[in-house]
């Protein structure tokens, strides 16, 4: 223990995690310190993410509890937002659009599941005139919000200043405090052992007149999916593609699928400014859902990594959940469904 009383916690990656749940153990009176190689750096996914706060797009069908993770993190965004200043929180909603026949086939599904009401193109260019005429039909969904990670990752990063530490961790025996949280992102795979991936994602940032789009546009246009999530600034993230690879290359393909979409869908983004391509990599897990716990019968490592697609939407609930458990010994049984034991571990 510290001297003024309150657990002295290593925090391992200063990502949107890491430093999330950091903040909220400091909040709590932990004595907080994040380990980070670049604790100025941009190498995390959340740099590249688009910041889309999306429980029902995103989620795996077939596994409610992460769905209902989703949506309890999803509920504490506004009052998350708030309280950390402005992060480009935006609740205008989402449009989940669909070009052609097919895709529309092939949308309906994921309708029905989020219990939306398809409306026809007209009506959904009623609300956003710069859909192209050829979209055939979509859904709205206005609890599907928006902010922008690289903001989120600012304010969290000044509320830690003095706490942040530039130093990459290669062993966890080399960390000295009562209690270590691994929030390495996808390096948590080799510090731990758990069977944590990267899943390439490209992204494209472009720039114009702000006002073009309102909402967020989640779309497929031929077979291709993509999003654009409009900033108030004029900046439009388009992403993303979705590779089981590790590596940081921009490919010709990638970018030509989502500029295609993307124009297909918003004709008027033409006329916009490329500004950056980037690369990152989802902590994707076998079972898409984010690992949670106790990593092993030590109680002295907790594990907060594995976010895949969904790591800005499940800030805030990772950072209550993991400050309980750090604090208390216990989180309640919401976590018995993401514990790394599920993959073997003691
Ligand atoms: C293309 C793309 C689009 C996305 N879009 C969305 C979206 O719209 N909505 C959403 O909710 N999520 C989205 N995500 C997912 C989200 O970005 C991730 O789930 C989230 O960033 C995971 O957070 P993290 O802190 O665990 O990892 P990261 O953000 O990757 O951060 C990991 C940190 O750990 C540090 N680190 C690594 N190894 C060590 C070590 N050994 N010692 C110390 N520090 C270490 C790294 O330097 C880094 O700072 C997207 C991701 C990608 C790639």
């Amino acid at each position: 223990m510290s001297g003024d009383g309150g657990p002295r916690v290593a925090v391992v990656g200063g990502g949107i995690i890491g430093l999330a749940v950091a903040a909220e153990l400091a909040g709590r009176g932990a004595d907080v310190t994040v380990f980070d190689p670049e604790p100025d750096g941009r190498d995390g996914a959340w740099h590249v993410a688009a910041g889309m706060l999306a429980p029902g797009g995103e989620s795996a069908f077939e596994y409610p509890h992460l769905t209902r993770l989703l949506e309890a993190s999803n509920e504490l965004w506004p009052w998350y937002a708030a309280a950390l200043g402005d992060v480009g929180y935006d609740d205008a909603g989402t449009l989940g659009v669909a070009l052609t026949a097919d895709d529309v086939a092939d949308s309906v599904r994921e309708w029905k599941h989020q219990k939306l009401t398809p409306l026809p193109g007209s009506q959904l260019r009623d609300r956003e005139p710069a859909l192209s005429p050829r979209v055939r039909a979509g859904v709205y969904a206005p609890a599907e919000r928006q902010v922008d990670p690289r903001k989120v990752v600012a304010a969290l990063r000044t509320s830690l200043a003095g706490r942040i530490v530039p130093k990459r961790i290669d062993s966890l025996s080399d960390v000295d405090a009562d209690i270590t949280v691994v929030a390495a992102g996808c390096g948590t795979a080799a510090l731990t052992g758990l069977p944590i991936r990267p899943v390439k994602g490209q992204v494209l940032r472009l720039r114009g007149e702000p006002g073009l789009i309102r909402h967020v546009i989640h779309g497929i246009a031929d077979g291709r999916a993509v999003y654009l999530v409009p900033r108030a600034d004029g900046e439009v993230v388009v992403g993303a593609t979705q590779e089981e690879r590790s590596d940081r290359a921009i490919t010709v393909g990638g970018v030509h699928d989502l500029l295609r979409a993307a124009l297909d869908l918003v004709p008027g983004l033409a006329e916009h400014e490329i500004t950056e391509v980037t690369v990152g990599h989802r902590p994707g897990t076998p079972d898409n859902a984010p690992i949670l716990g106790y990593l092993d019968h030590t109680r002295r490592t907790v594990v907060a990594a594995g976010h895949h697609r969904n790591g800005v939407l499940l800030a805030p609930i990772t950072a209550r959940l993991i400050a309980d458990l750090v604090l208390t010994g216990s989180a309640g049984n919401v976590l018995d469904d993401f514990a790394p034991r599920r993959f073997g571990c003691a």
